[in-house]
């Protein structure tokens, strides 16, 4: 397929990448030329506008900062400029309202559109083994799995429009919120006494069991290799982390549902990140209980 992919950064470039490897001809377009020369290096067609890159595409996949910026490329330079019927799919991390408003306007202007946020960070991004959540109609999600698939692992229809940023926000403001109970769960053993290892030994089967502590443990030398082993380098930035619990707390919001620990969680993160730690792993919020 011809594939237009517009943000090319730290997730898209990979990402762009892995569709060029599945045999896809992908016509690239970013902000910056450091990203644009990355893509050629990776096999891509480079293009000096959205216009231009999406003219003749199949599809179009996006991966950029944020919804205000998803709304106004979308509604400037892709419906209207790509081809009638093109599949149209953002993979960025946004807003739910500002996920359905541009499936919408995709929808009356003749194409078909998924969101489609994933989980998994840049290693995940370069590697083709992405999470995808999707939200849109059956047969747009059937459409899109040679192109989601060959970025990632696992592919999943969430529900309609906005589905897939709904579960996005969803998991990761239970993420935040279960590293925070994690951290100062860990602090909490320290002070009385327990070995850190022998707690995690125990907790780790028993029903405190989550997947902060198992799987991304934020003590050093406990549990399996994290980023706290490489003094929290590498991982989920913190500032991505705030970004996503901001998303989640405005949907709650909107929604009208209470969130008492998710809000306490993104106070927390806000606090972190606002003294300078937003490019530090997440998990790093330890170092302030
Ligand atoms: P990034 O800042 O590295 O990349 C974004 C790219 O978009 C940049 O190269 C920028 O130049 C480009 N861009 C901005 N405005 C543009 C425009 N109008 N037209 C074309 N290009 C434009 O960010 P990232 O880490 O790649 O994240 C992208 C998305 O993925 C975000 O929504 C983020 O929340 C989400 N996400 C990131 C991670 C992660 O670990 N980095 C994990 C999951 C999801």
């Amino acid at each position: 397929m011809k594939i237009a992919f517009i943000g090319l950064g730290n997730m898209g470039g990979g990402m762009a990448a892995n569709l060029v490897k599945a045999g896809h001809q992908v016509h690239a377009f970013d902000l910056a030329q450091a990203a644009l020369d990355r893509a050629v290096a990776n096999g891509c067609a480079t293009f000096t506008n959205v216009r231009d890159a999406v003219g003749d595409a199949d599809a179009v996949v996006s991966m950029l900062p944020n919804g205000a910026i998803v709304r106004s490329v979308y509604a400037a330079d892709v419906i209207g400029h790509a081809p009638a019927g093109a599949l149209l799919l953002d993979c960025s991390t946004i807003d739910v309202a500002s996920a359905r408003e541009v499936a919408a306007g995709a929808q009356a202007g003749g194409y078909r559109m998924l969101d489609a946020p994933v989980s998994g960070g840049i290693a995940a991004a370069n590697g083709g083994t992405l999470t995808f959540m999707v939200g849109g109609t059956e047969q747009d999600f059937a459409a899109a799995q040679p192109i989601l698939a060959a970025m990632g692992k696992a592919v999943i229809h969430a529900g309609e429009s906005g589905a897939g940023q709904a579960a996005k926000i969803c998991n990761n403001m239970l993420l935040g919120a279960s590293m925070v109970a994690t951290c100062e769960t860990f602090k909490l053993a320290e002070r009385l006494g327990l070995d850190l290892q022998t707690f995690y030994d125990i907790s780790s089967k028993a029903s405190g069991q989550c997947w902060s502590m198992t799987s991304y443990c934020p003590v050093p030398g406990v549990g399996p290799v994290t980023p706290a082993d490489n003094d929290y380098q590498g991982g989920f930035a913190t500032a991505l982390m705030l970004k996503d619990l901001k998303l989640a707390m405005a949907a709650a919001q909107d929604a009208g549902a209470p969130v008492p620990m998710g809000h306490r969680a993104q106070e927390l993160y806000e606090a972190f990140d606002a003294a300078g730690n937003g490019g530090v792993d997440f998990s790093a919020i330890i170092k302030t209980l």
